[in-house]
């Protein structure tokens, strides 16, 4: 069993920003990327696998990356626009996405990327985000607010804040600023919708989660998704380490080679 202190999820977006981000004399912000690749998520997307969490969750496939900020190689967010948009180009994809950490660290430079997408309206960019940041801060979904082509999923750590806590290591109360963020993205008319880790969910959890999000909005319902954990050695590795047993998961029908 571990006994850690709890992680402060703000207090560590920012303390990973100073490492993951870089101001350039110009004033633009460059990020730690690691890694661009295609994939057959989402019917095929273009992807930038950057540096950097605000949470520890305890089934994070990209961990190994993320446990070690000092990682990757900085790319401006026009570096990493061209490199997405050759990907699309190359094998016919119309979405992107950032993926392997959490994208809204270094805001700027989330919004400088997202902006060049929205430009030539050509790619839907997807932003996968744990919401921590949108919740905690409104003006980051307002100024997310005037992008076209942008979806945000935001991806929620089981059903309650001892879940949560359980699941990422983090303050309980950051499940709040989850559900926030939902909330402030929706009242700024931004195309959202929630994906719940729900691998250590009973029913009656997921039940008054529903209610919670129904209370929000009637869309965050129907638009439900369900996320569960897939068992990558690495990720069985830790599970086992925090003694969590998944009720449902998936098995894995090809492993990455760099993240084993
Ligand atoms: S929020 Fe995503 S990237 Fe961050 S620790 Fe959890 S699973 Fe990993």
């Amino acid at each position: 069993m571990h006994h850690r202190r709890l992680i402060d999820p703000i207090a560590l977006s920012e303390a990973t920003e100073r490492i993951v981000a870089r101001r350039r004399i110009d004033e633009g912000l460059d990020r730690r990327y690691w890694r661009f690749r295609g994939g057959r998520w989402y019917g095929g997307i273009a992807t930038a696998d950057a540096v950097g969490c605000c949470l520890r969750c305890v089934f994070c496939w990209s961990w190994r990356i993320r446990d070690n900020p000092y990682t990757g190689v900085f790319y401006s967010a026009r570096d990493v626009w061209v490199k997405l948009t050759d990907i699309c180009v190359r094998r016919g994809y119309s979405q992107v996405r950032v993926s392997g950490c959490e994208p809204t660290i270094a805001f700027d430079h989330l919004e400088e990327l997202i902006g060049l997408f929205d430009s030539d309206r050509r790619y839907l960019f997807v932003l996968e985000t744990n919401g921590i940041l949108i919740g905690a801060y409104k003006e980051y979904a307002e100024r997310l607010s005037r992008f076209k082509k942008l979806h945000v999923r935001v991806s929620i750590k089981g059903c309650n804040s001892e879940e949560f806590s359980m699941l990422t290591l983090a303050d309980p109360r950051g499940f709040e600023l989850q559900l926030n963020a939902l909330k402030n993205l929706i009242d700024e008319g931004v195309s959202c919708h929630p994906a719940v880790m729900l691998s250590f969910s009973d029913s009656t959890s997921r039940y008054k989660l529903l209610d919670r999000l129904k209370s929000i909005d009637d869309r965050l319902v129907e638009d439900f998704e369900e996320e569960y954990v897939f068992l990558y050695p690495h990720v069985e590795v830790k599970l086992r380490e925090y003694g969590l047993k998944p009720r449902i998961a998936f098995k894995p029908n090809y492993i990455p080679e760099d993240l084993i």
